[in-house]
């Protein structure tokens, strides 16, 4: 008799919990999804993810996403793993409010409002990683700019904002795991393609996974070679000038396919 009711017990728990992952959660759209991904995205995806551990940007940590190809409304991000485990499985759709449509008991990053908030004020913006990219957090902390000293790092000219969540929410655990935090981190990137997060590491945005990729890569290279330079030359450094900056980034956007598509082989071939 008690093993009936035991029985009875699970079963109804487990039928409330069917329940409540299929019923919509409180805030969270629930409409359809916007349906599959183009192919090819969804492998750039996952070949953005293993690329920024190949080439030091993400380690266990940091997150990349993409805009939906069918719904501007949508973007597509891994399930809460390490970046260099991902796998086409792990992509889940989220809304711009950063919840997933369809998550199926898989677990979501915590700081996933990055992304939703930065598509939302962002219509431009097509691609984003977080990283605690290692070279950039000095620049985050000490307040010496981080400028572009060659012409890989063109797109930096013009100014790297810093955001302090100290500023936006007082002690905290330094994580963006709130809407508003999200808003606010959205707000200082601004119309920039990098913005720096005090004591934590740093957001890049792009039209492409490429471009993003891109960004991410010669961000964290630039930060090492300024450290660098500032050392070596007694704090005496010489930048590209606005007019350089801009003419180099006009020569570089036109060969973003080169290193991309030598980083998505090596990444497919290991
Ligand atoms: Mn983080």
């Amino acid at each position: 008799m008690i093993v009936v009711t035991r029985r009875r017990f699970v079963a109804g728990a487990v039928a409330a919990l069917g329940a409540a992952l299929a019923a919509p959660r409180p805030g969270a759209p629930q409409s359809a999804s916007a349906g599959p991904p183009a192919p090819q995205l969804l492998e750039d995806l996952v070949a953005a993810n293993h690329i920024l551990v190949d080439q030091g940007v993400l380690d266990g940590y940091g997150h990349v996403s993409a805009r939906h190809d069918r719904d501007p409304g949508r973007f597509l991000m891994s399930r809460s793993i390490a970046p260099e485990l991902v796998t086409a499985a792990d992509v889940l759709e989220y809304g711009l409010d950063s919840e997933p449509v369809a998550a199926a008991g898989r677990t979501s990053y915590l700081e996933r409002f990055i992304h939703g908030e930065i598509y939302r004020a962002r219509p431009d913006v097509r691609a984003i990683v977080h990283s605690h990219s290692p070279s950039v957090i000095p620049f985050g902390v000490t307040g010496a700019p981080l400028r572009p000293l060659y012409h890989m790092s063109a797109f930096l000219s013009g100014g790297v904002p810093v955001w302090d969540i100290h500023a936006a929410a007082g002690d905290s655990d330094m994580l963006v795991r709130t809407p508003a935090l999200g808003r606010s981190l959205a707000q200082a990137l601004g119309t920039r393609p990098v913005v720096l997060m005090r004591g934590h590491g740093a957001v890049a945005v792009g039209t492409s996974l490429p471009q993003v990729v891109f960004r991410s890569v010669y961000t964290e290279v630039n930060a090492r070679l300024q450290a660098q330079a500032i050392a070596l030359g007694g704090g005496h450094v010489t930048y590209l000038s606005p007019e350089e900056a801009a003419r180099a980034e006009a020569s570089i956007a036109g060969t973003l396919g080169r290193p991309w598509e030598l980083w998505k082989r090596k990444s497919l071939g290991r």
